[in-house]
């Protein structure tokens, strides 16, 4: 999807869009959340979303912007890595 391609339909209608809160007015729903455990102070990581659409067939994804801030999936307490 992100080369421009629908891995569903083989079409090049791929249209991008990069969510800003800051510039759209986004509700929190626009956002990944990853928490962590915390007893006093709520410790979230916030992910801005890319998101791809397909013109052809309709099909959609989305990506975390910040790949960085992925590290704090490994302590984490909502997110599981899938097969452990
Ligand atoms: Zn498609």
């Amino acid at each position: 999807m992100q080369n421009g391609l629908c891995p569903k339909c083989s079409s090049s209608e791929v249209y991008y869009s990069a969510a800003k809160a800051a510039q759209h007015g986004l509700t929190e729903a626009s956002y990944v959340r990853i928490y962590k455990e915390n007893k006093w102070v709520p410790d979230i990581t916030l992910l801005e979303l890319a998101y791809y659409i397909c013109r052809g067939c309709g099909y959609f994804e989305m990506y975390a912007q910040d790949l960085e801030k992925l590290a704090a999936l490994d302590d984490c307490s909502n997110w599981r890595k899938v097969g452990s």
